[in-house]
């Protein structure tokens, strides 16, 4: 992907997800390397050292994460209840399910997305929660 597929690519998104919400998304890269969102204000952070194929299939997580704040009516345990397993198991479902809005996102978009990547983006980053769960 190069630079101007990426910016083209974050506009459609960003474009999609303001339709989606009937609000503004904000996307911010910055070089710290952790990728989220601030779900009240529709922030997005990105960390600007990955490559744009990287950096897109991190947006497309995230904007995953936007569709589940503003759209699924599903009640997810909040970690004000401390950090439960039922958090846990929770925060693992939002995770996957990110991920899956994120592929559908970019074929309803027709994004010229590294699939191969894509998958193993996710894999890792699933991984790393499932660890997470079973402390
Ligand atoms: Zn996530």
């Amino acid at each position: 992907m190069t630079k101007k597929e990426w910016i083209d690519a974050k506009l459609k998104i960003v474009k999609e997800l303001e339709i989606l919400t009937d609000e503004e998304v904000i996307i911010q890269e910055h070089l710290i390397n952790d990728n989220y969102l601030v779900p009240h204000d529709n922030l997005i952070f990105l960390c600007s050292r990955q490559n744009f194929n990287s950096r897109i299939n991190s947006l497309l997580h995230e904007a995953g994460h936007v569709i589940i704040f503003h759209l699924s009516d599903r009640d997810f345990t909040d970690s004000q209840k401390g950090i439960t397993n039922e958090y846990k198991i929770d925060f693992l479902q939002q995770e996957i399910l990110a991920w899956n809005y994120g592929y559908e996102l970019s074929n309803s978009l027709d994004l010229d997305i590294d699939y191969d990547l894509f998958n193993k983006h996710a894999r890792k980053h699933l991984l790393e929660y499932i660890r997470w769960v079973e402390l």
